[in-house]
């Protein structure tokens, strides 16, 4: 019987968002599992059972509470030429800035949302913007503020990863993209996928907390190369992952080819949320283009624990274009008009306290893994 089965039996009467007691005790009964063909496919009552049994996972994990996140995006320059990435560098028609970290101090110091517990520092790939805009930003708001600081600024030399470390960034966000290492070179992923492994083990072995994450409905990928983003992801030293869906982005390759289903990424989200219940996991902008309207609710329905807060300046906005000129910005009002929506709530906690209190209280993160079977990076 498919691990889903057992929880369509004994879930299917509970409400997610009660949480009685007894919730909580089926949901320790649920054991990690490893995600299945099948798992990828499910539509309909099979479907929200199976959302349901994962987001009840998450309550169990982390209560009611999702962590807040605002995203700063300081460069749009990329040295890399991701097939499916309107930054690429081979993107003649954009516009590039690099932001003035002052004004972005500013903003974060004295003007951010009062829900917001961590900020993300996000640019292309990028060393020009990390001497001169990331250094110094994570520098005063160390100095000025409580906030956890992460950043998603891609394959740098271990220096770089050691100087923003120093200066009081504590959480590396870096997807290995795609799992299947020809499909990952087919795709001009970033750099080398060997290479881009071993910083995100470089980086866990260094103190960082690593998130990675992965691309859903890439045009030309089967069922094993999703399959296998789950082998690769089960075996790294993670304490996040994302599932993304592809959009097919403006001025690139691949702006022809269809969009990723919703329901694929969503029952991905869910299989991961089954394959380990102890990370976080972020309901992504990019799901309420995959599933206009609802697509960001159902995130929040199946299994994530993370929300994120565009604060980008809206000068800027535009020409981050990781898919579409015309994003769906995610606003603080919409994030908390989501989150309360679902019977949710913000954190307080930021996401680094978390981190460090975990630590603290010696819950391995990397604990409980399920077995993973071979990956197409290892094949
Ligand atoms: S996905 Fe990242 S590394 Fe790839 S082109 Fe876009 S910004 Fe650059």
């Amino acid at each position: 019987m498919a691990p889903h089965q057992t929880g369509d039996r004994v879930f299917p009467q509970l409400n997610s968002f009660a949480l009685p007691a007894a919730k909580f005790y089926f949901a320790a009964m649920i054991q990690p599992s490893m995600p299945t063909a099948d798992m990828l496919y499910l539509a309909g009552e099979d479907q929200e059972a199976f959302h349901r049994k994962a987001a009840l996972v998450t309550r169990a994990q982390f209560g009611n509470q999702v962590f807040v996140r605002g995203v700063v995006e300081v460069s749009n320059y990329c040295r890399e030429n991701c097939a499916y990435c309107g930054m690429r560098r081979s993107n003649r028609t954009l516009d590039r800035f690099r932001a003035d970290y002052e004004q972005i101090a500013e903003l974060l110091i004295h003007h951010r949302p009062a829900s917001m517990t961590d900020v993300n520092i996000q640019a292309g790939e990028d060393p020009v913007a990390v001497r001169e805009v990331v250094l110094p930003l994570i520098q005063t708001l160390r100095r000025e503020t409580d906030l956890g600081i992460s950043v998603c600024l891609g394959s740098l030399n271990h220096s770089m990863y050691a100087d923003l470390k120093n200066a009081g960034a504590g959480i590396y966000i870096i997807k290995f993209e795609i799992a299947n290492p020809k499909m990952y070179a087919a795709m001009e992923s970033p750099g080398q996928f060997d290479q881009r492994i071993a910083n995100i083990c470089h980086l866990a072995k260094t103190g960082w907390r690593v998130s990675s994450g992965f691309i859903a409905g890439l045009p030309g990928q089967t069922t094993e190369d999703v399959l296998a983003n789950f082998n690769l992801a089960a075996q790294l030293p993670l304490d996040g992952c994302s599932v993304s869906p592809f959009i097919p982005g403006e001025e690139t390759p691949l702006a022809n080819e269809s969009m990723a289903g919703i329901d694929l990424t969503l029952n991905c989200m869910a299989a991961l949320r089954l394959m380990r219940p102890d990370w976080v996991i972020p309901s992504v902008s990019a799901l309420n283009i995959a599933g206009a309207g609802t697509g960001y609710r159902r995130g929040l329905r199946t299994g994530a624990n993370l929300v994120t807060i565009n604060l980008t300046p809206a000068d800027f906005r535009e020409n981050y274009l990781l898919y579409k000129r015309n994003r769906f910005i995610m606003t603080e009002e919409r994030i908390l008009n989501a989150v309360a929506a679902e019977g949710l709530e913000p954190s307080t906690q930021s996401l680094a306290d978390f981190y460090g209190t975990r630590k603290a209280n010696g819950t391995a993160t990397h604990a409980a893994e399920p077995t993973p079977q071979t990956t197409a990076a290892s094949a």
